[in-house]
């Protein structure tokens, strides 16, 4: 028998194993297996655990190197591509969202599998998320409704490319800005290998995401540090996270934005280039694993619950 819920976090409960997915609150119970997928702020919280330190923490190394730097706390367990606890398997996949992000199939009674924020899309930075199948699937839904539907990445690419060239014929520098984690490392890795060379220039969060990155995902890559836009670019392009371009595009500069949220921006500078599956790769992703049952999390939760139902699945959010 098993029990999924949304507590500020995912918990599995089996019948001898209370497991925690992602957690940014604590629990209502005390967990006995805890992981975090992967680095992005709405799936871990410090301070939620620090004080879980007598439980073991699991994450991949990128992810701890991401959260905690050389200084990883005694509390947290380094972990790869599995681990055995209390008799149950934990099979951990490259989620192919950010470096260091896992997928987890836990082996119990069911097969149950949580992807976590995954890709399953062939990106020219990481492996795609393979198809894994199981009983039970617990699938994040960030882009899980209607307008969320991206052009394949072939053309993505193509697109971004053109724009940057663009303005950087036109006015000496393209702004790009992308998730500090994740799609600006996609943006670096294509602009260090398009035919047309570049001077590729990015801001200092961006500068250490993407250096532990290439470090356990290599890619031919050339970039610079630059502490602002102003100051240090001279003719090239200049990466930052998406706050910092927001801002930039409130000062009145051109920015090219990635991010899959502008599916509904009607914006001729933003791109759909996201680490996220959008709408038909979630529904691909659900009806490739086989699952008896679907819960869904995180971002349209409720409305890819309805899609499922909608096409006679067994769904529902948590
Ligand atoms: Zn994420």
């Amino acid at each position: 028998m098993y029990n999924i819920k949304w507590v500020g976090g995912i918990a599995v409960l089996l019948d001898n194993l209370k497991i925690l997915f992602d957690p940014v609150k604590l629990a209502p119970f005390r967990p006995d297996f805890i992981l975090v997928t992967h680095a992005h702020r709405d799936h871990f919280k410090k301070e939620v655990l620090e004080s879980y330190r007598d439980i073991r923490v699991y994450m991949s190394e990128p992810t701890a190197r991401i959260l905690y730097g050389h200084q990883i706390p005694d509390y947290v367990e380094i972990v790869e591509n599995g681990v055995e606890f209390k008799g149950v398997e934990f099979k951990l996949y490259d989620s192919g969202h950010v470096i260091g992000g896992k997928s987890v199939l836990i082996n119990s009674d069911e097969k149950i599998f949580y992807t976590g924020d995954f890709c399953s899309s062939v990106r020219i930075i990481l492996e795609p998320l393979k198809e894994i199948k199981t009983d039970i699937l617990i699938i994040e839904a960030t882009y899980g409704a209607m307008p969320y539907i991206f052009p394949n990445r072939r053309r993505l690419y193509k697109n971004l490319i053109k724009k940057v060239a663009y303005y950087v014929d036109t006015l000496g520098y393209a702004i790009v800005g992308a998730r500090s984690l994740g799609t600006a490392q996609e943006v670096i890795a294509l602009l260090s290998n398009t035919k047309r060379k570049f001077n590729l220039y990015v801001d200092p969060k961006v500068y250490k995401m993407t250096r532990i990155h290439f470090e356990y995902d290599y890619v031919k890559a050339d970039y610079e540090k630059c502490p602002s836009f102003k100051p240090c670019i001279k003719e090239g392009v200049y990466i930052t996270g998406m706050e910092n371009a927001l801002k930039l595009r409130k000062k009145g500069y051109e920015v090219i934005i990635c991010t899959g949220l502008s599916a509904t921006w009607n914006d001729f500078n933003s791109l759909t280039l996201s680490s996220h599956e959008d709408l038909n790769g979630l529904i691909n992703y659900v009806v490739r694993s086989k699952a008896e049952k679907v819960y869904t999390v995180y971002g349209f939760k409720r409305d890819f619950a309805q899609i499922l139902k909608n096409m006679g699945i067994k769904a529902r959010q948590i």
